[in-house]
């Protein structure tokens, strides 16, 4: 199980304890932000991997895939076409998850329950690196069926990754088969 410890909205002075307390896995959902400040907190600590958690734009792809590590936000063909080609520039095979639309909400990234089983078959025709399915369940409601979902899609598909869980619900997320937790809120405190 991972703990990646999200660092958005956070500068280099609240990361370095977390660093120094032994952490090595931190998320960004901003490609900007964190070419700001991840660059040099890098260069002292050359064992950091660096999480692209936040939806990502095609015009992106080249520079996310220069400074991530593990992508969790492919969620469709425009943005799997862009985050191939700019691999296959960069020489560099990225990690991705397929972030799953998995309350089905009309205003929410991610991809389509019933596009999926298409949508799978065309990142494994691509040749990236498939790391398994992610999740962000609809606010305000239990999140455990919805994770327990993402957990049967995963199986079925013969994934086993399964990015879910943030600081309120990293406890449940872990019971139903969660292999990495993106928590922000309960390591950092409130983002200003
Ligand atoms: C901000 C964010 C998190 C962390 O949320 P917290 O509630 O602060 O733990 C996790 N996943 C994604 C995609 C996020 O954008």
């Amino acid at each position: 199980m991972t703990l990646i410890a999200v660092s958005k909205t956070h500068d280099a002075e609240a990361i370095r304890p977390l660093i120094d307390a032994g952490q090595r896995v931190f998320g960004e959902n901003r490609v900007q932000e964190a070419q700001g400040k991840w660059p040099a907190l890098r260069a002292a600590h050359p064992d950091i991997e660096l999480h692209l958690i936040g939806q990502l734009q095609s015009n992106k792809a080249e520079e996310a895939v220069a400074l991530f590590d593990v992508i969790h936000s492919l969620d469709r063909p425009s943005l799997l076409t862009a985050l191939a080609k700019a691999m296959d520039k960069a020489g560099k095979a990225v990690p991705c998850f397929v972030q799953v639309n998995i309350g089905d909400e009309p205003q929410k990234g991610g991809c389509p329950l019933a596009d999926l089983p298409a949508f799978l078959d065309g990142v494994r025709a691509s040749g990236i690196p498939l790391a398994g399915l992610m999740c962000i369940p609809p606010a305000d409601t239990e999140a455990a069926p919805f994770f327990a979902l993402l957990a049967k899609l995963a199986s079925d598909h013969g994934l086993t990754g399964l990015s879910m869980g943030m600081s309120g619900d990293y406890e449940t997320a872990v019971m139903l088969g969660a292999t990495c937790v993106r928590v922000g809120t309960a390591l950092f405190g409130h983002r200003g």
